[in-house]
This record gives C-alpha cells, sequence and structure tokens, in this order.
C-alpha cells in the first residue's frame, strides 16, 4: 500500500478535547486540504466522555492556554462551553493559614457541553466524525504506523481505516500506545505511581457561612491535606455563586498507607464524601439536575503526574494530550498542554505530510516545539511533586509559611518550579531537624529543576541524538529521587 492509496491523510484517535483540537489544528494548517478523520466511541452528541460516569474532571483552565490556541488557530471558547470566570487558583496549606496563588486568570469549562462546540469547529472545518467504534490496534507495514483497527460498537464489525499519520489522543489508558507495533523511543507504560486516583461531584448548594479558604466564587481553591488527600490535593472550583466542581485525587500508595496507619478501609468515594461533609460553608448540596451536567455530576477516573513522555512520535505516529502523560505533575492540569500540544501538533502534521516525510525524523519537530514551549518545565515538577509526597502536614504549613519568596510565588503563578531561594538565606535560623530536612529538599528539588531545564533547553534536534539524551536525563532524575522515599 503506498501513501496515496490510504483512506485519510489524517487519523485523529480519540475524539475528545484533545482530540478534537488537534483535529482543527491540522485542518487550519493546511487550509482545510487535507482528509481528516477522527474516530471515537461515544455517540457523536457525547464526545469526549471518560467513562460511562461522564466527562470526569475539575474542568478548570488557565486563560492564557486557550488564548494560545485561539490566536493561532482562530478557536474560540465563550458561553455555555466557559461556564464561569475565575482570577486565578489558591493553594491553601493543612492549617489554613498560608494562601498561595497560582495560574492567574481562568475559566471553569463546562465538559459536556464543549464537546458540542468542538463538533460544530470540525465540521466546520471539513473534519469528518466517525462515532461508536472502539479502537483495539494500530496497523503497521514496514516499521511504519499505516492506520487503525477497531470494532463498531452497534454492529460488532471490524473497522480498518488507513492513513498517513495516526494522532493518538485516546486518553491516558490509551491501548494504541500500550501496544504500539513498531520500533520507537516512545515509552509505552506508565509506573503505577505516576498516576493518581481522582473523582469529583459537581454540586449546587446554599452558602451555610462565609470563608473564603474554603469556598469563594473568584477563585479555584485548593487544598494541600495528607489526612484528606494523601499524596495529592483535594479541591473546590466554582461553577458559580451556588455551584462548584469538588473532589481530590490520591496516590494510591500513598492512600494504601494512610488506611494503614489509621487501621481504616477508606475508598476513594468515602474519602470524597468526607471532604464534602467537612466543608463549613456548602449545605443543602445536590447533585445538579441541570440539563447541562445531567449523566455528569459523578465520577472517578485517573490522570497522569509525571513528564509527559520522553519522546512524543514514531514513525506515522504522534501522542497528543493525556495519552502522552501530559497533565502538569504538580496539578494534574491536563487541559492546558493538552490545548497547547494539540495546536503544535497540527502545524508539525502538516508540515510533516506537505514534505512528505511522516517517518519519526519527519515528524520529530513536534518533539522539540512541545518542549519548548511548555514541557521543558514538567520534570522538574514532577520532582517537586515526589518531594511534595513525601512531606507531613506539619512539614507543608512549615515550608509555605516560611520558605516561599515573592520570587517563587512569581514562578508558580507561571507553572514553573519556585527557587526557594530564601531556604538559603534562612538555613542558619532553621530550627529542628525535620525542618532542616525540608529545607534541604527544597533546595536539592530546586538545584534538580535548574538542571532538568537547561538538559530539556538541550532536547535532541535529531533522532539519532536522543539515546544519549535520554541516558543523561536518567542519571539527572536517578539523582534527583534518590533523596525521597517514593
Ligand atoms: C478527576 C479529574 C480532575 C481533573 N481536573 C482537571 C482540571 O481541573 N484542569 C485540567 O486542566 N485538567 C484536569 N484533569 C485532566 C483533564 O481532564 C485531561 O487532561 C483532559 O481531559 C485530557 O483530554 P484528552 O482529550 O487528552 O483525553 P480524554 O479527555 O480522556 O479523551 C479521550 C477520548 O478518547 C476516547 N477513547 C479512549 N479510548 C478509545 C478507544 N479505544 N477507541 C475509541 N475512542 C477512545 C474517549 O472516550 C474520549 O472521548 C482532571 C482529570 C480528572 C480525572
Amino acid at each position: 500500500m503506498t501513501t496515496g492509496e490510504r483512506d485519510y491523510d489524517v487519523i485523529v484517535a480519540g475524539g475528545g478535547l484533545a482530540g478534537m483540537i488537534t483535529a482543527c489544528s491540522v485542518a487550519f494548517y493546511s487550509n482545510q486540504s487535507l482528509r481528516v478523520l477522527v474516530i471515537d466511541r461515544n455517540l457523536s452528541s457525547s464526545l469526549g466522555k471518560k467513562t460511562v460516569t461522564g466527562w470526569i474532571c475539575g474542568d478548570a483552565v488557565g486563560k492564557k492556554a486557550v488564548d494560545y490556541m485561539s490566536n493561532r488557530i482562530g478557536i474560540r471558547w465563550e458561553n455555555p462551553e466557559i461556564e464561569h470566570d475565575v482570577k486565578g487558583v489558591v493553594a491553601y496549606s493543612p492549617d489554613h493559614e498560608t494562601a498561595v496563588s497560582f495560574d492567574g486568570e481562568g475559566y471553569l469549562l463546562n465538559r459536556k457541553v464543549l464537546p458540542q462546540k468542538q463538533m460544530k469547529d470540525a465540521l466546520n472545518l471539513g473534519i469528518e466524525v466517525k462515532d461508536r467504534v472502539a479502537l483495539r490496534s494500530l496497523i503497521y507495514q514496514d516499521n511504519m504506523i499505516v492506520g487503525v483497527l477497531g470494532e463498531e460498537i452497534d454492529t460488532k464489525e471490524v473497522f480498518k481505516r488507513t492513513s498517513k499519520l495516526v494522532i493518538d489522543c485516546t486518553g491516558v489508558t490509551s491501548v494504541l500506545r500500550a501496544n504500539l507495533p513498531i520500533k520507537s523511543y516512545i515509552e509505552k507504560r506508565i509506573n503505577r505511581n505516576d498516576l493518581e486516583a481522582t473523582g469529583r461531584y459537581i454540586y449546587t448548594f446554599e452558602i451555610a457561612q462565609h470563608d473564603k479558604t474554603y469556598f469563594d466564587p473568584d477563585y479555584c481553591i485548593i487544598h494541600l491535606d495528607q489526612e484528606i488527600a494523601p499524596g495529592g490535593y483535594a479541591w473546590v472550583f466554582p461553577k458559580g455563586e451556588n455551584k462548584a466542581n469538588i473532589g481530590l485525587g490520591v496516590q494510591q500508595k500513598a492512600f494504601e498507607s494512610l488506611n494503614k496507619r489509621s487501621g481504616t478501609k477508606k475508598d476513594l468515594k468515602s474519602l470524597i464524601d468526607e471532604y464534602v461533609r467537612s466543608n463549613p460553608v456548602l449545605k443543602d448540596l445536590k447533585m445538579t439536575d441541570e440539563r447541562s451536567d445531567e449523566g455528569n455530576s459523578w465520577g472517578t477516573w485517573q490522570v497522569s503526574v509525571r513528564r509527559q513522555n520522553d519522546c512524543l512520535v514514531a514513525n506515522g505516529y504522534i501522542l497528543v494530550g493525556d495519552a502522552a502523560w501530559m497533565p502538569k505533575p504538580i496539578d494534574a492540569g491536563g487541559i492546558g498542554p493538552a490545548i497547547i500540544a494539540g495546536t503544535i501538533a497540527g502545524k508539525d502534521a502538516v508540515q510533516a505530510i506537505q514534505q512528505k516525510d511522516v517517518t519519526e525524523n519527519g515528524l520529530w519537530k513536534y518533539n522539540k516545539d512541545f518542549v519548548e514551549e511548555y514541557g521543558y518545565k514538567t520534570a522538574g515538577l514532577e520532582v517537586f511533586r515526589r518531594m511534595l509526597q513525601d512531606l507531613t502536614n506539619d512539614q507543608i504549613n512549615y515550608g509555605m509559611k516560611h520558605f516561599l519568596s515573592k520570587m517563587d510565588v512569581e514562578k508558580i503563578t507561571n507553572g514553573e518550579h519556585p527557587e526557594f531561594s530564601a531556604v538559603d538565606k534562612l538555613s542558619m535560623f532553621i530550627k529542628g531537624v525535620v525542618n532542616r530536612t525540608l529545607a534541604e529538599h527544597l533546595s536539592h528539588t530546586s538545584k534538580m529543576n535548574e538542571k532538568l531545564v537547561s538538559h530539556y533547553h538541550n532536547y535532541p534536534e535529531d533522532p539519532r541524538e536522543f539515546p544519549q539524551w535520554h541516558l543523561t536525563l536518567e542519571h539527572i532524575l536517578e539523582e534527583a529521587f534518590a533523596k525521597f522515599r517514593n
């Protein structure tokens, strides 16, 4: 089969948030000259649904990421897909005494409504959408991916389509990536400790009393607390004056050890229910029955909290969004990076197709472009996340109170790693072994972050240089992780 005989130029596997943006980006950059097919297992009226229980997400995204997409490929999101505006995100220490704000202005999306807008955008750009197909594997020929194989969910018939390029946007559980049948640098499997088990409700409620550390209609609230959300965090994200997305994420290992320590057998749902009940501001909670939330007010799913896959391309194949482990390691925010990656992937895919080179080499620019735009900071944030997971609540209280300078807060606001320069200045005044260890760990993560960022700024131009670059990355990470139990 020659490339001219393929059914499509581009197949986008998975019509979720990342898939639809990527497809639109391909159509935009090719002036709609390429044949693009999006395939999803859901009905076209419910694209992007992660599980039978809905479009499980915290729904928050920064304005900057949305602007990034709008300014480049002309896709605009407004009400009703944007449900509520916020001024930023505030993270509270376990004792609620210290608050750190980050991420700047943003939006709360309606993830059930957004796919309809995405579908409209895609159809306007001449993109074909095939629903109700469960993709099972990739078709390959001479070490190149040349299409997808799956099953029509309703008729059980075999579904087979070929293309010059397959863009995998099937989310964190991607079977396509896990069974990638050709030789490549892509990592196929994720370590269990790099996944968070998460869940959330969408509730309406009355206000029992005012306390902006528990609910603030203008800010997304994050609660760092190892008892409430072991190895993760809990959140209350406003979707209006009397409506919020409330949930939490845990690291399974940390959760198991909390259960063991306290002799309990809590599961994720009971942990979330407890968290909701402990909120003194919210009363008369009801799972929303608005049409725009119907079938989407409760659910659990998983999210990755590591750096993105060290390589995002193979011959005839690209990874975007959760399938590439793009959510930010410290807060699991995956919408922003998915928007950025989808926009870039579309541009670079079109260029590769126009240059008639969709090999790993021809697609390599996407690796480099994503790292330069966003991916350079994620390995450092992964180290920071591992350090945080090791801390007790007392250490988090102390660290947030004493070691965060204005500069650090600015860095965190930009989604970057704090420098903790105050730690070195304060070192002789720090009392107690535990706090001194904490200070040492903060200095360590900050130094390792510097090394990692600089290493990522030297991401190889050419796939042949990747093995050496990757070996050095592994050495730096080994050194970085050596201090932590996690
Ligand atoms: C509880 C929770 C809270 C979160 N909160 C936030 C937040 O507040 N802010 C933020 O930025 N991020 C958040 N995230 C992460 C965010 O939801 C994801 O990063 C985002 O949805 C990724 O989009 P995606 O398109 O890559 O993947 P997905 O949204 O998972 O979409 C994948 C699509 O592919 C389809 N698909 C999968 N497999 C197949 C197959 N074999 N065949 C056919 N179709 C298939 C799926 O049905 C789905 O339509 C959260 C995640 C969770 C779980």
